[in-house]
Protein backbone atom coordinates (compact mmCIF):
# COMPACT_ATOMS: atom_id res chain seq x y z
CA UNK A 1 0.00 0.00 0.00
CA UNK A 2 1.90 3.11 -0.94
CA UNK A 3 1.70 6.26 1.71
CA UNK A 4 -0.82 8.47 -0.32
CA UNK A 5 -2.99 5.33 -0.41
CA UNK A 6 -2.68 4.88 3.28
CA UNK A 7 -3.14 8.70 3.76
CA UNK A 8 -6.21 8.95 1.27
CA UNK A 9 -8.40 5.80 3.31
CA UNK A 10 -7.51 7.55 6.80
CA UNK A 11 -8.40 10.94 5.96
CA UNK A 12 -11.81 8.94 4.02
CA UNK A 13 -12.47 7.23 7.57
CA UNK A 14 -12.35 10.39 9.29
CA UNK A 15 -14.69 11.94 7.22
CA UNK A 16 -16.83 9.18 6.96
CA UNK A 17 -16.72 9.32 11.27
CA UNK A 18 -17.72 12.76 10.83
CA UNK A 19 -20.65 12.28 8.77
CA UNK A 20 -22.02 9.35 10.90
CA UNK A 21 -21.59 11.78 13.71
CA UNK A 22 -23.89 14.36 12.05
CA UNK A 23 -26.70 11.88 11.51
CA UNK A 24 -26.23 11.74 7.86
CA UNK A 25 -25.62 8.16 7.48
CA UNK A 26 -27.03 6.04 10.39
CA UNK A 27 -26.62 2.61 11.10
CA UNK A 28 -25.08 0.39 7.92
CA UNK A 29 -26.33 3.13 5.36
CA UNK A 30 -24.43 4.95 2.91
CA UNK A 31 -21.31 4.70 1.03
CA UNK A 32 -17.94 6.66 -0.08
CA UNK A 33 -14.97 5.98 -2.45
CA UNK A 34 -12.02 7.95 -3.55
CA UNK A 35 -9.94 7.56 -6.84
CA UNK A 36 -6.43 8.54 -6.82
CA UNK A 37 -5.51 10.52 -10.03
CA UNK A 38 -4.24 8.41 -12.91
CA UNK A 39 -5.63 4.75 -11.65
CA UNK A 40 -7.46 2.44 -13.06
CA UNK A 41 -8.89 1.22 -10.12
CA UNK A 42 -11.20 2.70 -6.73
CA UNK A 43 -11.16 2.09 -3.47
CA UNK A 44 -14.52 1.35 -1.78
CA UNK A 45 -16.92 0.85 1.26
CA UNK A 46 -17.45 -2.78 1.43
CA UNK A 47 -21.09 -3.55 1.66
CA UNK A 48 -23.10 -3.85 5.11
CA UNK A 49 -20.67 -2.25 7.61
CA UNK A 50 -21.80 0.10 10.23
CA UNK A 51 -20.68 3.87 9.37
CA UNK A 52 -20.21 4.54 13.60
CA UNK A 53 -17.32 1.78 13.73
CA UNK A 54 -16.19 2.23 10.06
CA UNK A 55 -12.21 1.21 9.71
CA UNK A 56 -9.65 1.26 7.13
CA UNK A 57 -9.86 -2.33 6.93
CA UNK A 58 -13.84 -1.92 5.57
CA UNK A 59 -12.45 -0.66 2.54
CA UNK A 60 -11.71 -2.17 -0.60
CA UNK A 61 -10.38 -1.87 -4.30
CA UNK A 62 -12.73 -2.55 -7.10
CA UNK A 63 -11.92 -2.19 -11.24
CA UNK A 64 -13.90 0.86 -13.25
CA UNK A 65 -16.51 -1.81 -13.41
CA UNK A 66 -17.00 -2.28 -10.26
CA UNK A 67 -15.75 -5.65 -10.05
CA UNK A 68 -13.62 -6.41 -6.73
CA UNK A 69 -10.17 -6.52 -7.50
CA UNK A 70 -7.99 -9.89 -5.34
CA UNK A 71 -11.05 -9.10 -2.59
CA UNK A 72 -14.14 -12.17 -1.81
CA UNK A 73 -16.08 -9.14 -0.04
CA UNK A 74 -19.22 -7.49 -1.81
CA UNK A 75 -18.66 -3.90 -2.47
CA UNK A 76 -21.15 -1.38 -2.03
CA UNK A 77 -24.40 -2.16 -3.43
CA UNK A 78 -24.56 1.54 -5.09
CA UNK A 79 -21.18 0.75 -6.67
CA UNK A 80 -22.04 0.89 -10.16
CA UNK A 81 -23.16 4.77 -9.41
CA UNK A 82 -19.57 5.58 -8.24
CA UNK A 83 -18.42 3.97 -11.27
CA UNK A 84 -20.57 6.32 -13.76
CA UNK A 85 -19.37 9.20 -11.79
CA UNK A 86 -16.04 8.99 -11.69
CA UNK A 87 -15.80 7.66 -15.76
CA UNK A 88 -18.59 11.00 -16.35
CA UNK A 89 -16.31 13.24 -14.66
CA UNK A 90 -12.39 12.51 -14.73
CA UNK A 91 -11.75 15.47 -12.27
CA UNK A 92 -13.49 13.81 -9.67
CA UNK A 93 -11.54 11.91 -6.95
CA UNK A 94 -13.85 11.31 -4.19
CA UNK A 95 -17.66 10.47 -3.80
CA UNK A 96 -19.93 10.87 -1.18
CA UNK A 97 -23.64 9.62 -0.40
CA UNK A 98 -25.82 10.65 2.82
CA UNK A 99 -29.03 9.44 3.99
CA UNK A 100 -30.37 12.42 6.24
CA UNK A 101 -33.08 12.92 7.71
CA UNK A 102 -33.84 16.20 5.76
CA UNK A 103 -32.17 14.93 2.24
CA UNK A 104 -34.57 11.96 2.61
CA UNK A 105 -38.48 13.56 3.09
CA UNK A 106 -37.23 16.42 0.79
CA UNK A 107 -36.37 13.97 -2.00
CA UNK A 108 -39.48 12.13 -1.64
CA UNK A 109 -41.75 15.21 -1.16
CA UNK A 110 -40.63 17.12 -4.05
CA UNK A 111 -39.94 14.03 -5.87
CA UNK A 112 -43.08 15.03 -8.78
CA UNK A 113 -40.91 18.00 -9.56
CA UNK A 114 -37.76 16.03 -10.68
CA UNK A 115 -35.72 18.43 -9.27
CA UNK A 116 -35.06 20.63 -5.75
CA UNK A 117 -34.15 24.01 -6.67
CA UNK A 118 -31.84 25.99 -4.25
CA UNK A 119 -31.37 29.25 -4.82
CA UNK A 120 -30.78 33.04 -2.71
CA UNK A 121 -28.50 31.10 -0.07
CA UNK A 122 -25.11 32.50 1.09
CA UNK A 123 -23.63 29.37 1.79
CA UNK A 124 -23.91 28.08 -2.30
CA UNK A 125 -20.99 29.73 -2.80
CA UNK A 126 -19.45 26.39 -0.76
CA UNK A 127 -20.28 24.41 -3.80
CA UNK A 128 -17.51 24.92 -6.33
CA UNK A 129 -18.41 27.22 -9.53
CA UNK A 130 -20.84 28.78 -7.76
CA UNK A 131 -19.53 32.79 -6.93
CA UNK A 132 -23.09 33.87 -5.66
CA UNK A 133 -26.09 33.82 -3.30
CA UNK A 134 -28.55 34.36 -6.77
CA UNK A 135 -27.47 31.95 -8.37
CA UNK A 136 -29.49 28.30 -9.28
CA UNK A 137 -28.33 24.99 -8.41
CA UNK A 138 -31.29 22.19 -9.69
CA UNK A 139 -30.59 19.04 -7.86
CA UNK A 140 -32.07 16.66 -9.71
CA UNK A 141 -34.15 13.84 -8.19
CA UNK A 142 -34.60 10.64 -9.63
CA UNK A 143 -36.73 7.85 -8.19
CA UNK A 144 -35.30 5.51 -5.83
CA UNK A 145 -34.14 1.73 -7.58
CA UNK A 146 -33.03 -1.43 -6.60
CA UNK A 147 -31.97 -1.51 -10.59
CA UNK A 148 -28.86 -0.07 -10.68
CA UNK A 149 -27.82 -0.46 -14.57
CA UNK A 150 -31.13 1.27 -15.37
CA UNK A 151 -30.16 3.96 -12.33
CA UNK A 152 -27.26 4.65 -14.10
CA UNK A 153 -28.62 4.97 -17.29
CA UNK A 154 -31.40 7.61 -16.29
CA UNK A 155 -28.66 9.75 -14.68
CA UNK A 156 -26.16 9.45 -17.49
CA UNK A 157 -28.77 10.79 -19.98
CA UNK A 158 -29.63 13.60 -17.79
CA UNK A 159 -25.66 14.71 -17.00
CA UNK A 160 -25.68 14.42 -20.94
CA UNK A 161 -27.82 17.59 -20.73
CA UNK A 162 -26.31 19.19 -17.72
CA UNK A 163 -22.75 18.73 -17.98
CA UNK A 164 -22.56 21.29 -14.22
CA UNK A 165 -24.40 18.42 -12.48
CA UNK A 166 -22.71 19.05 -8.66
CA UNK A 167 -25.00 16.24 -7.17
CA UNK A 168 -28.22 14.11 -7.34
CA UNK A 169 -31.22 13.19 -5.02
CA UNK A 170 -32.81 9.60 -5.08
CA UNK A 171 -36.05 9.60 -3.70
CA UNK A 172 -36.91 8.75 -0.27
CA UNK A 173 -33.10 7.62 -0.20
CA UNK A 174 -30.45 10.04 0.06
CA UNK A 175 -27.88 12.21 -1.80
CA UNK A 176 -25.16 12.36 -4.07
CA UNK A 177 -22.28 14.84 -4.30
CA UNK A 178 -18.20 14.59 -5.10
CA UNK A 179 -15.55 16.86 -5.19
CA UNK A 180 -11.69 17.26 -6.92
CA UNK A 181 -10.20 15.95 -3.21
CA UNK A 182 -11.99 14.26 -0.38
CA UNK A 183 -11.84 17.89 1.01
CA UNK A 184 -13.99 19.48 -1.52
CA UNK A 185 -16.58 15.96 -1.46
CA UNK A 186 -17.33 16.65 2.37
CA UNK A 187 -17.22 20.65 1.85
CA UNK A 188 -20.08 19.69 -1.07
CA UNK A 189 -22.15 17.28 1.75
CA UNK A 190 -22.54 19.89 4.57
CA UNK A 191 -23.12 22.87 1.89
CA UNK A 192 -26.19 20.31 0.56
CA UNK A 193 -27.23 19.32 4.15
CA UNK A 194 -27.50 22.96 5.49
CA UNK A 195 -29.19 23.99 2.46
CA UNK A 196 -31.32 21.25 2.57
CA UNK A 197 -32.30 22.21 6.72
CA UNK A 198 -32.97 25.42 5.47
CA UNK A 199 -35.14 25.02 2.52
CA UNK A 200 -37.12 22.37 5.18
CA UNK A 201 -37.62 25.32 7.77
CA UNK A 202 -38.42 27.91 5.34
CA UNK A 203 -41.04 25.51 4.38
CA UNK A 204 -42.45 24.75 7.46
CA UNK A 205 -42.71 27.93 8.40
CA UNK A 206 -44.61 29.55 5.14
CA UNK A 207 -46.67 26.68 6.05
CA UNK A 208 -47.94 27.73 9.39
CA UNK A 209 -49.81 30.90 9.78
CA UNK A 210 -48.22 32.97 12.70
CA UNK A 211 -49.72 33.35 15.69
CA UNK A 212 -48.54 36.00 17.33
CA UNK A 213 -50.75 38.96 16.98
CA UNK A 214 -49.08 41.61 14.30
CA UNK A 215 -48.48 45.01 15.17
CA UNK A 216 -51.33 46.65 13.53
CA UNK A 217 -53.51 44.30 15.54
CA UNK A 218 -52.05 45.51 18.73
CA UNK A 219 -52.50 49.21 17.26
CA UNK A 220 -56.38 48.61 16.46
CA UNK A 221 -56.59 46.78 20.34
CA UNK A 222 -55.62 50.18 21.59
CA UNK A 223 -57.93 52.22 20.00
CA UNK A 224 -61.13 49.92 21.03
ZN1 LIG B 1 -27.85 4.73 -0.36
Amino acid sequence: MSESNASWKIQLVECIHFLHQQGWAPATSSNYSFRIPGESTLTISSSGKDKGTFSVEDLMVVDLQGQPVNDSRKPSAETLLHTLIYQRNPEVTCILHTHSVYNTVLSQVYQEEGHLRLTGFELMKGLSGVKTHESTVDLPIFPNSQDMPQLSEDIALYWDEHPALKGFLLAGHGLYTWGKSIAEAKRHIEVFEFLFDCFYKIKTLGQVADPRPSLSDNFQNRLS
